[in-house]
C-alpha cells in the first residue's frame, strides 16, 4: 500500500510561517529550503531507524541521512546510549579529553592520515587545511574545482556546488574581489587545465572532493585524482583531499579505501560525527606539526572534540564494521536501480552516476563528466518528481544537484515503500516536462 499525503501539510507550514518571521529564509542552512522545487519544507519531529516523523504525522523514507552522516539510520541505540552516557559526565570541558584521543586514534587507524586536528564542522575543516597549507608552502592560491563544494569558506564559495548550485548563485556577495582572486577555478576531470594553472602561478594547494558529491554525483575519471597528486607535487604544492562527504561513508577509510591517492592533507567530517557536531583534518606528521601550538599555524575551537560529538563519532565508526560497507554498497545499488528503471520506462531522459554507494540521477542525457553538463538538467521534471515521492512517504533531497544517501536502516517495509512510489514519481517527471 503506497501512502498518498496530500500536497499541504499544515502544521509545517505553521512552523514556517513562524520561522520566515524570525530566521532568514526560514531554515539554518539553505539546503533545506524547498526554494528550488516549490512548496514548504517539512519540519521533522524525530527519526527512527530508517523513517522520518514530520509535524503533519506523516512518516518518510530518508534518502537525505542528515545530508551524509548517518549511515546506521535514525536514533541507533547504540549511539544514542554513547551521548546519554557523554551527557551524564558533562557537556563540555575545555580540557583535553579521553574521547577526542580515542576518536583520533579510530581515524588515523582507518585512513592514510598520520595525525589529526578535530574540529566541528566540514566548514572549518577545509579553511584549516588551506590555512595550513598555505603556511606550509608560504604561498597563496588555491585551485578548485567547478561544482565542488567544500564548505561555506570564503575562498572556496567560486562555482561552489551544493546550495550554491541550487539556488544558482554565481558569486555570492560578501566575497571579497581580493579572496576570490586567491582561487583559481578549473573544470572538475580536467588534468589539462590544472596543469595549466599550476604553469602559470605559484599554487599553494589543489583542494577536491575526493569524488565529486555536491553537483550530484561525479566520480574522478580513472587517474585524475593520482594525476592532481602527481602535478601538485611537482609544482611543490600540496593536493588537500576533501572526504567530509566520502571519508567512512564509501568504505571504512572513505573514498581512501577504494582509490589509494597520495594525497597531503585530508579532511572529513559528515559520518564521523555520528550525525552530532564533529569534523576533522589530518595529514603526515611534517604537515601538521606546524599546526598550533605545535608550531606556528593558529588554530583552535572553544567546542573542538566536544565530549558529546566524540562519543556519537565514536559509537558511529566502531559501529561502521565491512559487513556494514557492504549492506550500503547493496541498499544502493537496489535503490539506484529501481530509480533508473523507473525513469527509463517513463522515459524520462536521466543519467545514474555513482561513486561508491554514494549516487545521483541527473535530470539530462549522460555522461555527466562535470559541472557544466550537470547545469542542463530538467529541474521542473526533477521536482515533479520530487514533490511526487514526498507525497508517497519518500524523502529525497529537494534539489537536482545532491546526492541520495543511504542507510543500512532500509530494510524490507521502507523498500517496498520506494519501490512502489518510484513508477508513480517517474510519470509526475514525464508530465512535467
Ligand atoms: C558537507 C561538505 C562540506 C562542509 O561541511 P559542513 O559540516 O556543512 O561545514 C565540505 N566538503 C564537502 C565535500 C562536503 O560534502
Amino acid at each position: 500500500m503506497t501512502a498518498e499525503y496530500p500536497a499541504d501539510a499544515p502544521a509545517s507550514e505553521k512552523l514556517f510561517e513562524r520561522a520566515m518571521a524570525i530566521v532568514p529564509g526560514g531554515v539554518n542552512s539553505p539546503v533545506r529550503a524547498f526554494k528550488s522545487v516549490g512548496g514548504t519544507p517539512r519540519f521533522m519531529l524525530r527519526g527512527e531507524g530508517p523513517w522520518l516523523y514530520d509535524a503533519d504525522g506523516r512518516r518518510y523514507v530518508d534518502l537525505v541521512c542528515s545530508w551524509g552522516p548517518l549511515i546506521h539510520g535514525h536514533a541507533h541505540p547504540t549511539i544514542v546510549e554513547a551521548v546519554r552516557e557523554a551527557a551524564g559526565r558533562g557537556t563540555s570541558f575545555g580540557t583535553p579529553t579521553p574521547g577526542e584521543v580515542e576518536l583520533a586514534e579510530e581515524i588515523v587507524e582507518r585512513t592514510a592520515v598520520d595525525q589529526v586536528r578535530l574540529v566541528s564542522s566540514g566548514t572549518e575543516a577545509t579553511m584549516s587545511a588551506i590555512r595550513l597549507a598555505r603556511g606550509f608552502t608560504g604561498r597563496t592560491k588555491v585551485i578548485k574545482f567547478a561544482g565542488c563544494y567544500h564548505g561555506h569558506v570564503d575562498g572556496l564559495l567560486a562555482a561552489a556546488g551544493s546550495g550554491v548550485a541550487t539556488l544558482a548563485i554565481p558569486d555570492s556577495p560578501g566575497v571579497t574581489g581580493a579572496t576570490a582572486s586567491e582561487t583559481i577555478v578549473v573544470p572538475y576531470n580536467d588534468l589539462d587545465a590544472v596543469a595549466e594553472a599550476l604553469a602559470a602561478q605559484d599554487i599553494a594547494a589543489i583542494i577536491t572532493e575526493a569524488a565529486a558529491g555536491n553537483m550530484g554525483v561525479i566520480a574522478p575519471a580513472k587517474g585524475f585524482n593520482e594525476g592532481l597528486a602527481r602535478l601538485a607535487h611537482r609544482h611543490g604544492a600540496l593536493l588537500i583531499m576533501d572526504e567530509v562527504m566520502t571519508g567512512f561513508r564509501v568504505s571504512r577509510a572513505g573514498w581512501h579505501g577504494l582509490e589509494p591517492v597520495d594525497a597531503d592533507l585530508w579532511t572529513f567530517g559528515k559520518v564521523m560525527g555520528g550525525g552530532l557536531p564533529a569534523a576533522a583534518f589530518g595529514g603526515r606528521e611534517e604537515i601538521m606539526s606546524r599546526l598550533a601550538p605545535a608550531g606556528p599555524v593558529y588554530q583552535a575551537g572553544t567546542l573542538s572534540g566536544n565530549p558529546l560529538a566524540c562519543a556519537a563519532g565514536l559509537a558511529s565508526l566502531r559501529l561502521a564494521t565491512d559487513a556494514t560497507y557492504a549492506r550500503l554498497d547493496d541498499t544502493a545499488a537496489r535503490v539506484s536501480a529501481l530509480a533508473t528503471e523507473a525513469l527509463t520506462a517513463a522515459g524520462v531522459p536521466h543519467h545514474l552516476s555513482s561513486a561508491g554507494n554514494m549516487f545521483s540521477i541527473f535530470f539530462v542525457e549522460g555522461p555527466v563528466p562535470d559541472y557544466t553538463v550537470a547545469k542542463r538538467q530538467n529541474v521542473a521534471a526533477f521536482a515533479a518528481f520530487f514533490h511526487s515521492m514526498l507525497a508517497q512517504g519518500v524523502y529525497l533531497p529537494p534539489s537536482a544537484f545532491e546526492a541520495w544517501f543511504v542507510s543500512t536502516a532500509i530494510n524490507d517495509e521502507a523498500m517496498d515503500r520506494i519501490a512502489a512510489a518510484l513508477p508513480i514519481a517517474a510519470r509526475a517527471a514525464a508530465a512535467a516536462k
